[in-house]
């Protein structure tokens, strides 16, 4: 295991870094790259495998790795709020764990409340956005994102 010295923790290059969130609206999936909506469906076929008893809200993230491999992972809430797993690290850790040497081109996200497919974008929280950072730092590639309702 790699531990870096505390002071490079705080001189670390990441401490300055921006994210930012663009957002195409699309009228008609055909709009959409192959691939980008081969990996939507996998998202929306994955948003079954969540667990949101409490608000009802599903979301499924899924990534195509550098080998063309397509992960899916899905938010699973929990009755103690804090304990809740949000859709983009469960997968992101999956790909941490499992293919830790692959980068991950892209991601996408979708979400159901109650059932009804949204359709508006979201965006990662606070701390998935942290997570995403950082995997994109470990391989030295941005993530493309493609929200989706
Ligand atoms: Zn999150």
């Amino acid at each position: 295991m790699d531990v870096l010295p505390t002071n490079d923790l705080f001189n670390h290059k990441n401490m300055n870094k921006s994210f930012e969130i663009k957002y195409k609206i699309f009228h008609n999936i055909s709009e959409i790259d192959p691939l980008v909506r081969q990996l939507l469906d996998h998202a929306r076929m994955g948003l079954k495998n969540a667990y949101a008893p409490y608000s009802g809200f599903t979301v499924a993230a899924a990534l195509l790795l550098a080998d063309g491999q397509f992960l899916v992972g899905t938010n699973q809430e929990n009755a103690s709020y804090g304990l809740c797993l949000c859709a983009e690290q469960n997968v992101l850790a999956m790909a941490g764990s499992q293919y830790k040497h692959l980068a991950i081109e892209m991601m996408a996200v979708t979400a159901q409340s109650k059932g009804k497919t949204i359709d508006y974008p979201i965006s990662p929280c606070g701390a998935c956005r942290q997570v995403i950072s950082e995997h994109e730092d470990r391989h030295q590639q941005t993530i493309k994102n493609s929200p989706a309702g």
